[in-house]
């Protein structure tokens, strides 16, 4: 099949950063050595924790698998490298400021022992496409873009929909945020590779590797990889840098002209998105054997004495991370795991690096925003919004805990993006609120759900209670019709019963 060519859709809204990448490009990846201790946390994934199924005390191999999942969106855990387990117990982690999460934490014996597997690889163009999603399934490869949705749960999903590209993510939007970026100059021919499992895992003939046209290097190596492979079915598309041209629906709708619908998914209008640094992670396990036990990670700021991307194992703690890479400098202030618009601040550097952390940001102080003030209804919220909502709108509602209102006026949408607040002249923390909305909006929902089992447990006990009486209130019917003709030895018995009963009731 011969791909067709687009001319770019256009992005709403959205805004030019300055992107405060060129200190943590300018050295190549480096790789950490193996930390003494391993935090990893049994949540890494949208879904349920994972189990663990190893002890403390045992003794673990890299690549040992060491909790897994039964959960609907979840995905095992693997060692990241040799040594034992010490305890698993709540660690910080860096979902929100002081939480904690269960961690299996091991002290490495520096061997770095792997795991035996296969001596080698079955080619995976001769698997099945269900047999090789269940394989991706066991790896824990989840989407290293941010939203750690299970990468084999999406693509069986997406198996269910009509779909004409897979579309890989190379958009690093974010300012500091530098990984991808160097994840494409430096290990090209393992996305392209993972592209083609990708493609034949989901049947599609039409791949298209998206990158932004400030990034000439990545751009370079991912054409001369293509131009060796001559498989024309993977094209190379540049986009113009505008934030958040990465989010899913908006890089759907500049490379196919396409729109995914209020609510829907990038399959409802016929692309699977996956980030670039997942495809290498699919070649690392289906090619090479090695689940998701490594992930490069920009370290990055002002606060750091030397920015710089490395490829560390998962688990590795940021104080490990960043004390790798020079340390702290005098002015370091504010910790931040992801980049400027969307991560997350954090209050230890005792945290661990997981499948997620695409960047630990650390500036010399925080941005101030400026005292809040009320909305002048300018509108420059809605100008710049890539989802096309209201913000201003939103805002009200979201300061009336109006939930219809909320849902009507399309919160489930927001990205979280952040646009909205760097344009607002009365400095409205709105991105913060729209969290916070969607947050009480999902506690309603799962209340409402937990009382709505509660009443069926209900219903089904009177249900069941109702059933053994009246089959009760039968049997006993017959005995007194026997009892006529059986005389009082029978009636004192069927007495005895039904005083037995009453006192069970
Ligand atoms: S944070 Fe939400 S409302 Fe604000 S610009 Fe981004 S998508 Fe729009
Ligand atoms: S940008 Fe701020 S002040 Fe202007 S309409 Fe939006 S919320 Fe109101």
């Amino acid at each position: 099949m011969t791909a067709p060519t687009f001319d770019l859709g256009k992005l709403h809204g959205g805004l030019r950063l300055t992107a405060n990448k060129s200190s943590s490009t300018a050295t190549p990846i480096l790789d950490m050595p193996i930390p003494e201790q391993l935090v990893l946390p049994i949540t890494q994934h949208v879904g349920d924790p994972a189990h663990p199924v190893v002890g403390i005390g045992e003794r673990v191999l890299k690549g040992q698998l060491l909790a897994e999942s039964d959960s609907a969106l979840g995905a095992p855990v693997h060692a990241s490298s040799s040594g034992k387990v010490i305890a698993i117990e709540p660690w910080p982690v860096s979902r929100r400021n002081g939480d904690t999460a269960p961690c299996i934490i091991i002290e490495s014996d520096g061997a770095d022992k792997p795991i035996e597997r296969a001596e080698s690889a079955p080619d995976f163009t001769t698997l099945e496409p269900d047999v090789l999603l269940t394989q991706i399934l066991h790896g824990g490869i989840v989407g290293l873009g941010g939203a750690v949705f299970p990468t084999a749960q999406k693509l069986m999903q997406a198996r269910t929909c009509e779909l004409s590209y897979l579309i890989l993510n190379g958009v690093e939007c974010e300012p500091y945020i530098s990984c991808d970026d160097m994840l494409m100059r430096e290990r090209a021919a393992e996305i392209i590779s993972g592209a083609e499992i990708l493609m034949h895992a989901l049947q599609l003939d039409v791949c298209y590797i998206v990158v932004e046209s400030d990034k000439p290097e990545a751009l370079h190596t991912l054409g001369d990889v293509l131009a060796e492979l001559h498989d024309n079915r993977i094209i190379l598309k540049q986009v113009p840098s505008i934030y958040p041209s990465g989010g899913e629906d908006q890089l759907v709708q500049l490379v196919t002209n396409r729109e995914v619908p209020s609510g829907g998914l990038p399959t409802d209008a016929g692309c699977l998105v996956q980030n670039v640094g997942t495809a290498a992670a699919i070649h690392d396990w289906v090619i090479d054997h090695e689940p998701l036990i490594s992930r490069i990670i920009t370290i990055t700021g002002d606060g750091v004495a030397s920015p710089m991307n490395v490829r560390a194992r998962i688990g590795t703690t940021v104080a490990d991370a960043i004390n790798f890479t020079g340390g702290y400098t005098e002015r370091a202030e504010q910790l931040i795991i992801g980049g400027l618009m969307t991560g997350r601040s954090v209050t230890t550097d005792r945290v661990p690096l997981v499948k997620a952390s695409n960047c630990v940001l650390v500036l010399s102080e925080t941005p101030s925003p400026g005292a809040e003030m009320p909305c002048i209804r300018c509108g420059n919220c809605a100008d710049v919004c890539p989802v096309q909502l209201l913000p201003q709108q939103l805002f009200w509602y979201a300061c009336a805990d109006d939930e219809r209102k909320l849902r009507e006026f399309g919160l489930t949408d927001c990205i979280e993006c952040g646009c909205c607040d760097l344009v607002c002249p009365s400095h409205i923390p709105l991105t913060f609120d729209f969290r916070m909305a969607k947050g009480r909006i999902r506690e309603l929902a799962d209340e409402k759900a937990r009382a709505a089992r509660a009443r069926k447990r209900f219903e089904a006990r009177n249900e069941r209670l109702d059933l053994e009486q009246s089959k009760r209130d039968s049997e006993l019917a017959l005995q007194k019709k026997s009892v006529k003709q059986a005389g009082p030895a029978a009636i004192a018995e069927i007495l005895k019963r039904k005083r037995q009963q009453d006192e069970e009731d």
